[in-house]
């Protein structure tokens, strides 16, 4: 397995509505941190790894569903740095065999199906008590690497990013990564979150509690879900393949692909000021793209 390319790469991109526009766009590769550890599950991973090596344990057990890039990145990680993997995966017993889990179980996780009831208890103590009693020493990580240590890891993208620059825009899921990015931009920057989820108003909320120093210099847009997490859209399927034929960087269907739409369409609004730098966090996901053409029989 190769080596982590960090920093990622912050690479100039050209496309003609930015053009048009006078805007200045960058995209921040964390899809190319690592060929099987996705973009921002390892920002969200790293400290998480710490935390349970500082505590002595070496078995990790986490959250998601059967296409979840957070399980795909856990496992590869895993088997990486040597902790014995756990995936609590929500129901859907016929994707068992599915893309994602199935290279899960190669790299060594243990995969644990529960119904789409027991797993809405996933984030109460009573529910993560049992778990532990059942696999033992573990060190849990809740679904999306969704919490304080996740956010430190992802403060590090905005960290890195040694220009200027005045938007900076991110995917968002559980809200973690965008929570860090909102912490590692200067008063003067502006970030803009795309939800890839519909009716996740309370997204706000979450990243405000995340938020370390209040200020009012991001928000998040729920204008671009497209029906919803992991719905089929072709009108995302044909941006995707025009946007990879502009500017060669590939997108997938269910978290990049809806922002750089979003980005793509306030640029044509007239959103962002002539002259002005756009950079757009690439999160990774490429792993889900083989799952979603199977599912809807996409050929992306
Ligand atoms: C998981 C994921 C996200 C969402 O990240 P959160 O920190 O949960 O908001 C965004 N983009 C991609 C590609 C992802 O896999």
């Amino acid at each position: 397995m190769e080596v982590f390319q960090i920093p990622s790469p912050l690479q100039q991109i050209y496309h003609p509505v930015f053009k048009e526009k006078e805007i200045k766009f960058y995209v921040k590769r964390d899809d190319l941190i690592h060929s099987e550890i996705s973009g921002n599950k390892w920002r969200k991973l790293k400290y998480n790894l710490e935390e349970a090596r500082s505590q002595d344990i070496d078995a990790i057990l986490t959250f998601g569903g059967a296409f979840s890039n957070h399980i795909a990145a856990t496992a590869a990680v895993g088997k990486k740095e040597g902790f014995k993997t756990i995936g609590i995966i929500r129901g859907e017993e016929t994707s068992k065999n599915n893309s994602t889990l199935s290279l899960a179980k190669q790299s060594g996780m243990r995969l644990h199906f529960v119904s789409r009831e027991d797993y809405k208890l996933k984030d109460t103590s009573e529910y993560l008590e049992k778990l532990s009693r059942q696999f033992g020493d573990v060190y849990i990580i809740p679904e999306g690497g969704a919490n304080t240590v996740g956010v430190k890891g992802s403060e590090e993208i905005g960290k890195e990013i040694d220009i200027d620059f005045h938007y900076v825009c991110c995917s968002l899921g559980t809200g973690t990564t965008f929570s860090g990015i909102v912490n590692s931009i200067e008063k003067n920057q502006y970030a803009i979150g795309f939800s890839a989820l519909k009716g996740e108003d309370k997204l706000t909320e979450v990243v405000q509690q995340f938020e370390k120093v209040k200020r009012n210099n991001w928000h998040i847009s729920f204008e671009y879900h497209f029906g919803g997490y992991a719905r089929r859209s072709v009108e995302i399927e044909d941006f995707i393949k025009s946007f990879r034929a502009e500017t060669g960087i590939p997108l997938d269907p269910i978290y990049t692909g809806k922002m750089a739409f979003g980005i793509v369409d306030l640029a044509k609004k007239d959103y962002f000021k002539r002259g002005s730098t756009v950079i757009m966090v690439h999160t990774g996901g490429l792993q889900g793209i083989e799952g979603y053409n199977n599912r809807y029989g996409a050929s992306l």
